[in-house]
């Protein structure tokens, strides 16, 4: 940073690559303008290489994640670790919104069958139908009868509760037995965010759908 540079009489008081990345870090989720302002601040003062490291993490995120062929979960390696991982349970698979979710369950522990997920819920509200999400893979994934269950771990709220109904009456004509996850998860709460006791008992204790 210039230090000298004279700031007063500009009509902004900021230079424009640190009111880019704070613009930058605003539109992050969860970020609001001063979390974007300390981030960008706490990035000017720290070392360069942490600095590049960052943006390298970003960068390769883009260029190196893929969505796994089979669950839709987000990957290094097609298909992914837990598709690929012979020790898991193939006649199950957790039907999820986001990837988030996967992480959030495997923390919780307990599972050891597959997921799939579906990259959204309905919500008509939002003009998100049955075609956006990632549906055919999953009808796709049951076509060889190997799949017994389908565990709807959708959120517990309106969106989520009416996607698990749409899966349920899509997949009945399989024979694939469909569950959801128990009660005691807090109703419009995410799945992301429960806690990992919670999570557990509520995978252990699903329902029939
Ligand atoms: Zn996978």
């Amino acid at each position: 940073m210039n230090e000298g540079a004279p700031l007063a009489g500009r009509p902004s008081a900021i230079a424009g690559p640190v009111a880019r990345l704070i613009e930058a870090f605003h539109k992050l989720p969860g970020i609001g303008p001063k979390s974007a302002q300390r981030l960008t601040y706490h990035l000017l003062r720290a070392p360069e290489s942490e600095a590049r490291s960052l943006a390298q993490a970003v960068l390769e995120l883009k260029e190196k994640i893929v969505l796994c062929s089979v669950c839709q979960n987000v990957t290094e390696a097609d298909p992914c670790g837990i598709c690929s991982d012979p020790q898991r349970d193939r006649a199950s698979i957790c039907v999820v919104e986001e990837p988030l979710d996967i992480l959030a369950l495997e923390r919780a522990g307990g599972y050891r069958g597959l997921y799939h997920v579906l990259h959204g819920v309905i919500s008509p509200m939002d003009g998100v139908g049955p075609e956006d999400l990632k549906l055919d893979e999953l009808m796709a994934r049951l076509g060889n009868g190997s799949v017994e269950e389908l565990i709807m771990a959708t959120n517990p709220n309106l969106e989520g509760e009416a996607t698990a109904m749409y899966v349920s009456r899509l997949v009945s004509p399989m024979g694939v037995r469909v569950t959801r996850l128990a009660r005691g998860l807090p109703v419009g709460a995410d799945l992301e965010y429960a806690d990992d006791l919670t999570l557990a008992r509520a995978l252990e204790n699903r329902q029939e759908v």
